[in-house]
């Protein structure tokens, strides 16, 4: 990719790239839904990411192009920025809009961007091409911004710049990623651990359903007051500031508070899945991949069952997988309602499982899925 990128960069600009930068995207391997009731998540980086070149310019501009998208722009150098339209540049232009605030950026810059992430399919596109921008731009400059400022800089883009209400696990793993190791990340406190994620003879397999995610973002703030109900129900008893503070036989003490059988469903997934973290993270420590095939499995039932967010083109994905011998664990990653799933996947089963889950997933949904084979790969860097 960097060799085809540098020559784009000279066909385009006229000159060689000064630097090169990647970042990838990222997968959730598991704790879903958690993130906003202060619950663990356990991310980790992918090979697959966004690739940028760039070359320091006198003419006081910055050019956007990315071979992605047939959009470009030539944007002045100014003190601030605000969004403009819907075009993709608008994730860089918020990422310099936020380095002005703290520094005086003193040349413009041609910038040419590269990515093999399918984009709005929940691997995060999004939080690469911002960390990646910002890594670059404040390495470049020599700019003293750590991984965790960078990171907290690329989340304020993609909701203040942007406007989606997200939260830090994409941009946090995008950064902070290491190759063969997953991230047990504490979303409300920030707290981290890196643990050893040693796949062995598995792949980290992405089934992309394509399914288009019209429903995701209504159903996910409909998730959010559901929590929010749960939590003020359980506050009539105890002081809880988020829902993943008790431990599953405290929720049972107290569940009986929760009398809507919806809001009870709710709660009691975001509490088990919290502990499924926990168990994840010390079944990758023990080595155990069969156990932390189960807890996958395990937390795509409850996602199903108990959250509802799954839908028939993810649960299509997961069957197949549960009934493949190869496969080890599967579950969506992600919103849900479409987008991803992952499995973990036996490395001399991949020409078969291609095929057969192609024909079965097309035999029941009507459309062919996209699948990736990925390794667990390492964080925004230079190359
Ligand atoms: P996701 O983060 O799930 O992939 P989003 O809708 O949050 O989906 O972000 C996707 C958007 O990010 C794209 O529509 C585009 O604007 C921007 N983007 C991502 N990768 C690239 C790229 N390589 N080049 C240009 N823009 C990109
Ligand atoms: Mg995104």
């Amino acid at each position: 990719m960097k060799s085809e990128l540098s020559n784009k960069f000279f066909d385009t600009y006229g000159q060689q790239p000064a630097a090169t930068y990647f970042t990838p995207g990222r997968v959730n391997l598991i704790g879903e839904h958690i993130d906003y009731n202060g619950g663990l998540v356990l991310p980790c980086a992918i090979t697959l990411g966004t690739w940028l070149c760039l070359a320091p310019n006198n003419d006081q501009v910055i050019r956007f192009k990315s071979m992605n998208f047939p959009e470009e722009a030539v944007i002045p150098l100014k003190s601030a920025y605000e969004k403009e339209g819907t075009g993709w540049y608008n994730y860089p232009l918020g990422v310099f809009n936020e380095i002005l605030k703290n520094f005086q950026i003193p040349v413009g810059f041609d910038l040419l961007y590269a990515g093999n992430i399918p984009v709005g399919s929940g691997l995060s596109s999004s939080a690469s091409i911002e960390v990646v921008t910002a890594y670059a731009i404040t390495a470049y400059l020599g700019l003293d911004y750590d991984r965790l400022a960078l990171v907290k800089l690329a989340q304020k883009v993609e909701n203040e710049f942007i406007g989606v209400n997200s939260g830090i696990m994409d941009q946090f793993a995008v950064a902070f990623g290491e190759k063969d190791k997953a991230i047990v990340l504490n979303c409300d406190t920030l707290k981290y651990k890196i643990v050893d994620c040693n796949l062995g003879d598995h792949v980290l397999t992405i089934i992309n359903t394509n399914k288009p995610r019209e429903l995701a973002e209504s159903k996910y703030n409909e998730r959010v007051a559901e929590c929010q109900a749960a939590l003020q129900a359980l506050n009539q008893e105890i002081t809880l500031n988020n829902l993943c503070e008790l431990t599953a036989d405290k929720f049972a003490l107290h569940s009986h508070l929760i009398k809507d059988e919806t809001i009870l469903k709710r709660a009691t997934h975001v509490i088990k899945e919290n502990d499924r973290v926990n168990l994840a993270a010390k079944a990758l420590n023990n080595g155990d991949l069969d156990e932390f095939g189960r807890l996958m499995y395990a937390s795509h039932q409850s996602l199903k069952d108990l959250y509802e967010v799954t839908g028939k083109e993810l649960d299509t994905v997961v069957e197949f997988c549960a009934a493949y011998p190869e496969v080890t664990g599967a579950r969506m990653t992600g919103a849900g309602f479409g987008g991803c799933a992952i499995a973990l996947l036996k490395k001399d089963a991949e020409a078969d499982f291609r095929e057969k889950l192609t024909a079965y997933y097309t035999e029941h949904i009507g459309y062919a899925p996209t699948i990736y084979i990925s390794e667990i790969g390492n964080g925004a860097t230079t190359i």
